[in-house]
């Protein structure tokens, strides 16, 4: 899944009751690019003229660039409320995940069986994060009968005329519908009937990984169930 700002109140709301007493009050919440942090904790720190320290304006903000499962992405809120919480109340820790940013991990880990980190597993990008500035393609792959593994790159006004026809042709025994921002599609033929051209392996793996897998669900294109 990716993260939505739905996903991150409800995960915040419901964390809050069973791990923090609901005593934290709701910050803002916020979707980032982030590349380097799955989530991550903003705040305002401003010094006052008695030398005191007052913090504000308290944004939990998760990045839509990772695919994560349901459970990783809750760990990954919660890891953001420990640091809400400590500096909420202003507690003293060794580091940034120091001694009692650890301690509490511990706890909520054993007690309620989660797997919260201080260390970013590597999880693989969204479709988002893997399309920087190259075009979008759809194309077909279809399992062709004399002629194995083919593909079929249309222009995206084809995609659905195509998606509904292909069962007709009595040689393709299966197909897939992937988009893809792949640079390796760039220079390819675009076609706009049914014609297939043999698909390397290579290219194969590049949509098949890089791409995002579309079905056919009544009259519209939709993204595949994962
Ligand atoms: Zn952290």
């Amino acid at each position: 899944m990716i993260f939505t700002i739905d996903f991150i109140r409800d995960t915040f709301e419901r964390f809050n009751r069973l791990l923090f007493q609901s005593s934290l009050p709701a910050p803002r919440f916020a979707l980032s690019r982030s590349r380097q942090n799955f989530g991550m904790l903003r705040l305002k720190s401003i010094r006052t003229i008695t030398g005191k320290t007052k913090k504000s304006d308290y944004t939990l903000a998760c990045s839509v660039m990772y695919e994560l499962t349901r459970e990783e992405a809750e760990d990954v809120v919660i890891h953001e409320m420990i640091h809400y919480y400590i500096e909420l109340y202003g507690l003293r820790d060794t580091s940034t995940h120091g001694q009692l940013f650890r301690a509490m991990m511990d706890m909520i880990n054993a007690a309620y069986h989660r797997h919260i980190t201080i260390t970013a597993p590597d999880k693989p990008l969204t479709a988002e994060a893997k399309a920087p500035s190259g075009r979008l393609h759809f194309v077909f792959l279809a399992d062709i009968e004399g002629m194995g593994m083919g593909y079929a790159a249309v222009a995206s006004t084809r995609v659905l005329y195509m998606a509904r026809r292909l069962h007709l042709i009595p040689r393709i025994r299966s197909w897939r519908l992937f988009a893809s921002y792949s640079p390796a599609l760039d220079n390819v033929p675009h076609v706009r009937s049914f014609k297939f051209y043999d698909a390397p392996p290579e290219l194969v793996r590049e949509i098949e990984n890089k791409g995002e897998e579309l079905g056919l669900q009544g009259d519209r294109i939709v993204p595949k169930k994962r």
